[in-house]
C-alpha cells in the first residue's frame, strides 16, 4: 500500500498510519480509497492483530477530507449511475466492515479532520483528539453542494441526535477539540503528541475486558438520541428541519434537501441499509449541476487561484516586507490590519495624527476580538500591533514595496496623493488604488510611472471579504501586476485580474442586480416581492436591501458621474428618478442613515410605508410562474453584463469570473457562477430567454455578438476559453 504503513506492535495493536506521499495533506483520493477496505481485510483478517488504531502521519493533520480533484474528475464513474454508486459504496462498505469487524478499533486525531476525514473516525469505536486548538473536527461538504458521504449522516446523528447533528452538517460547523467532547464527538481529548498512546491504552482496556468491540449502533437496545420521526420530540426536528432548510435554501440546493432526506430515511433502518440510502442519495447529489458547478468554482478554482494561476508566468517572485496604506477611514484601516496579520510592516497616513490613530484604533480592536477568543496569542497581539505605524509623515513611505491608497473617491484628491506618495518610492515599487469606480486608467496619469500604477480594489469588510480585484490599466506592466497578486497572496485573499472599465468586473456586474430591481419597482411591482424574489434566485439579499446596503447616495453620485463622463451616450436607467427623488428630496439614503427603501428604526427593518406614492404597486400577485420568470430575469441581468465584460476584454478567464461573482457580490452561489449557470443552460438557450427578456424590458438585456457566435457552434465558455489552454 502506498498511502497507509501498518505496525503490529507486541501487545498485537496494529497501528495504521495515514501518510499520502508527497502530498502535504491527507485527503481521500482515489487511491486512498481503494486501500481503505484492503488494510482493513488485512487486520480483520489476522489473528496476530488485537485492535487497531488510526492515524496520520502528516504534521499538517489527520485528513482534510476527499479529494475533490479526483472527484470532479469522474472518480465515482462519471454519469454512469450504477458505477458511481458502486464507487461510492467502496468507501462505506470498508467503513461497515471495519467498525462490525469484531475488534476494538480507535482513532488517535493528531490534527484536523474535516469530512471525509472525520468520518473515518467516526467508523472507530474510540476517538482521541489532541489539545490543539488549530485542529478542526467537522463536515463541511455544504459549501461545495455535497453532503456527507462517508456514512457522517448517519453516525453523526445516531451519536449526537438529529438536531445538533442536522445543525452541523447543514451549516458546515467546525468543531475545536474540547467542543468536539462537548457535543459527544469525541471520547477524550488529551496533550499534543499523546494520541497514540491513549488510544492503544483504551484498546488493551477492551482486549483485557474480552476484546469485543460494538458501536452503539449495533447494540441491541441502540436509542436514537432525542428520538427518531416517530417520537413525539423527534417529529419536532424533522417538521422544524424541513422548514428551516426551506427558509435558507429556496430549494437551490438539492444537497441540503437530500441531506434531510438521507437521515430522514436513514435513522428509522438498520445501519447497513442506512449506509445504503446516504450513498444512494450522496451519488444523486454529486451528479447534480449545482454540486458540479459549486465544486468546481468554490473549491477547484478557488484554490488555483490562491495558488497565483493567473500570476505572469516567469515574473520572479516579490515578497512585500513593508507597504504603505494612504488613507485611515474604514477601507485604509482593515487593509492595515490584514497586512499585519500577514506580517507586513505596515505605515498608515492619514491627513491628521488623529485621523491616522482612528485607524490604527481600529486594527487594535480587531486584534482584541482575536485575543478575546484565544485564537491568537498576547505574543502575537503584540507583535502584530506594532508593525503598524500611524502618522502623517510621507517620509516613512520610504522602503515601501507597495503603496495602496485609500482616500476619498475625488480624483483630485487620489492625484495628489499619488504624486507625494511617488516621489518617496524606489524603483520598482507600486502603487495601487483602491477606487472602487475610477477608471485606473484615468487615474495613473498623475503617475509619472504609470507601469507602477494598478488598481488594487479591495471589499468591505475587508477582514472578512476573501476577494481582491486586481485591475489593470492601459500601461501597467506585467511585472508590477506579478507584484501586485504576490501581495494579495501573501495577505492571503483570493486575486482575480480584470482590464479596466467603468466599475471594473464586479462593481459594473453587481450593480445590474440593484438597477434591475429599482426596473421591476417602477414597473410596479411590490417592494416585498422584489426582495422576495430576489433572495429567492439565491443571492444573499434582495435588490432594495442592498441598494439600501451600498447607500442610495452613492449610487446616484456614481449615476451622475457616469451621466457627466458619458454625456449624450448616457441612457438613465429605469426607477433612476425613484433614487434622484429619495436623496434630494426625502433626505433617504438607505441603511447608513437608517431611511432608504426600508426604516432601520425597527427590528427587523421595515419597508417604508411612503414608497408606493413614489412607485404605486400594481403588481402583488406571486403566481409560481410570475417568480419563475422574475427570478430568471434577475440572474440573467447580471449574466448577461458578465458576458459583456467578457466581450468587451475586462474578463478573460472563466475562473476568474465565476469566483470573483461569488466572492465578490455574492452571485448565487449554487449556479457555480455567472459563467457555470450560462454553460449549463447552454448558450443556444440563454440567448433566445436574454432575447425574449430585451424584447420585453430594454436592450439592457442584448447579448453581445460573441455570445450569439458561441451559442451558433455549439460551444460553452469553459470550453473554449479552458484556462488550461490558456496556459499552453
Ligand atoms: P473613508 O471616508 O472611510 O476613509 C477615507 C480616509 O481618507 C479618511 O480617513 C480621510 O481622512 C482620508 N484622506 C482623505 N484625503 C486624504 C489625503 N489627502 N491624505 C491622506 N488621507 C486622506 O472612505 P473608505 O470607505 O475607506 O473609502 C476609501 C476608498 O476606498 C475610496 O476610494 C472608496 O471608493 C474605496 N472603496 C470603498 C469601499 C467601501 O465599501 N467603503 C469598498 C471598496 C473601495
Amino acid at each position: 500500500m502506498e498511502n497507509f504503513k501498518i505496525d503490529v506492535d507486541a501487545d498485537g495493536i496494529a497501528l495504521i498510519t495515514f501518510d499520502v506521499p508527497g502530498r502535504s495533506m491527507n485527503t481521500l483520493t482515489s487511491g486512498v480509497m481503494k486501500e481503505i477496505p484492503e488494510w482493513v481485510e488485512q487486520v480483520k483478517a489476522d489473528d496476530a492483530v488485537k485492535g487497531v488504531v488510526l492515524t496520520s502521519g502528516k504534521a499538517s493533520g489527520f485528513c482534510a477530507g476527499a479529494d475533490l480533484g479526483d472527484m470532479a474528475g469522474g472518480m465515482l464513474g462519471g454519469s454512469d449511475l450504477q458505477a458511481a454508486y458502486d464507487a461510492g459504496w467502496r468507501l462505506n462498505g470498508a467503513l461497515r466492515a471495519l467498525e462490525t469487524c469484531g475488534k476494538p478499533v480507535a482513532a488517535a486525531i493528531n490534527g484536523l479532520a474535516l469530512g471525509g476525514g472525520l468520518e473515518l473516525t467516526l467508523a472507530c469505536h474510540y476517538r482521541v483528539v489532541e489539545n490543539d486548538n488549530r485542529i478542526q473536527l467537522g463536515l463541511p461538504e455544504i459549501k461545495v453542494g455535497l453532503f456527507p458521504g462517508g456514512g457522517g449522516t448517519q453516525r453523526l446523528t445516531r451519536l449526537i441526535g438529529v438536531q445538533p447533528a442536522m445543525m452541523a452538517m447543514t451549516e458546515g460547523k467546525s468543531f475545536r477539540p474540547n467542543d468536539a467532547k462537548g457535543a459527544g464527538i469525541v471520547h477524550e481529548v488529551v496533550e499534543k503528541g499523546q494520541s497514540v498512546e491513549a488510544a492503544k491504552t483504551w484498546i488493551k482496556t477492551r482486549v483485557a475486558a474480552g476484546g469485543k468491540a460494538v458501536q452503539p449502533w449495533d447494540d441491541k437496545g441502540f436509542k436514537l438520541p432525542g428520538g427518531g420521526p416517530y417520537h413525539p420530540a423527534g417529529i419536532q426536528n424533522f417538521l422544524v428541519g424541513n422548514a428551516m432548510i426551506r427558509k435558507q435554501t429556496y430549494g437551490n440546493y438539492p444537497a441540503a434537501t437530500n441531506l434531510m432526506k438521507a437521515v430522514y430515511e436513514g435513522v428509522q433502518v438498520p445501519m447497513d441499509a442506512a449506509l445504503r440510502i446516504e450513498t444512494r442519495y450522496f451519488i444523486k447529489t454529486l451528479m447534480t449541476p449545482q454540486a458540479q458547478g459549486m465544486i468546481r468554482s468554490l473549491f477547484l478554482s478557488k484554490q488555483e487561484l490562491d495558488k497565483g494561476a493567473v500570476r505572469p508566468a516567469g515574473a520572479p517572485k516579490s515578497d512585500a516586507k513593508k507597504v504603505t496604506v494612504i488613507g485611515a477611514g474604514m477601507m485604509g484601516a482593515g487593509i492595515a490590519y490584514v497586512q499585519a496579520m500577514a506580517g507586513i510592516e505596515t505605515i498608515l497616513i492619514d491627513q491628521t495624527q488623529d485621523a491616522a490613530d482612528k485607524g490604527k484604533a481600529h486594527v487594535e480592536e480587531l486584534l482584541k476580538k482575536r485575543l478575546s477568543r484565544g485564537q491568537m496569542t498576547q505574543e502575537k497581539y503584540d507583535t502584530t500591533l506594532a508593525l503598524v505605524t500611524a502618522t502623517t509623515d510621507y517620509d516613512h513611505i520610504k522602503g515601501s514595496d507597495l503603496v495602496i491608497e485609500a482616500v476619498f473617491e475625488n480624483r483630485e484628491i487620489k492625484a495628489d496623493v499619488t504624486r507625494r506618495a511617488e516621489v518617496q518610492l524606489a524603483e520598482g515599487a507600486v502603487f495601487g488604488s483602491n477606487t472602487s469606480t475610477l477608471p485606473i486608467t484615468g487615474l495613473a496619469e498623475a503617475s509619472v510611472r504609470p507601469e507602477d500604477f494598478i488598481g488594487i480594489h479591495f471589499f468591505s469588510p475587508v477582514d472578512k471579504m476573501m476577494l481582491v480585484e486586481i485591475i489593470m490599466g492601459e500601461k501597467t506592466s506585467q511585472a508590477a501586476l506579478a507584484k501586485a497578486i504576490d501581495y494579495v497572496l501573501k495577505i492571503k485573499k483570493t486575486p482575480i485580474v480584470v482590464n479596466d472599465s467603468r466599475g471594473f468586473y464586479t462593481s459594473r456586474c453587481f450593480g445590474t442586480y440593484v438597477a434591475e430591481g429599482l426596473a421591476m419597482l417602477e414597473e410596479g411591482y411590490a417592494p416585498a416581492l422584489i426582495d422576495n424574489i430576489g433572495r429567492m434566485t439565491g443571492m444573499p439579499r434582495g435588490p432594495l436591501e442592498m441598494h439600501d446596503d451600498v447607500a442610495l447616495d452613492l449610487s446616484l453620485k456614481v449615476a451622475k458621474q457616469t451621466q457627466a463622463d458619458l454625456g449624450d451616450a448616457y441612457t438613465p436607467l429605469p426607477g433612476a428618478d425613484i433614487v434622484r427623488k429619495m436623496v434630494e428630496d426625502l433626505g433617504r439614503y438607505g441603511r447608513k442613515n437608517g431611511k432608504g427603501f426600508y426604516d432601520y428604526d425597527t427590528k427587523p427593518k421595515t419597508l417604508w410605508a411612503g414608497l408606493s406614492d413614489l412607485a404605486p404597486v400594481k403588481i402583488n400577485d406571486s403566481t409560481p410562474e410570475l417568480v419563475e420568470d422574475q427570478k430568471q430575469r434577475l440572474l440573467y441581468r447580471q449574466a448577461v453584463e458578465v458576458a459583456k465584460c467578457w466581450a468587451e476584454g475586462v474578463i478573460d478567464d472563466p475562473r476568474e469570473a465565476d469566483v470573483g461573482a461569488i466572492l465578490a457580490w455574492g452571485f448565487a452561489p449554487w449556479t457555480g457562477g455567472p459563467i457555470t449557470f450560462m454553460d449549463q443552460t447552454g448558450l443556444k438557450a440563454f440567448v433566445a430567454q436574454a432575447d425574449d427578456y430585451a424584447a420585453r424590458y430594454g436592450e439592457r438585456f442584448q447579448v453581445p455578438q460573441l455570445l450569439r457566435d458561441m451559442a451558433a457552434k455549439g460551444e460553452t465558455f469553459y470550453g473554449r476559453f479552458a484556462p488550461e489552454k490558456k496556459a499552453a
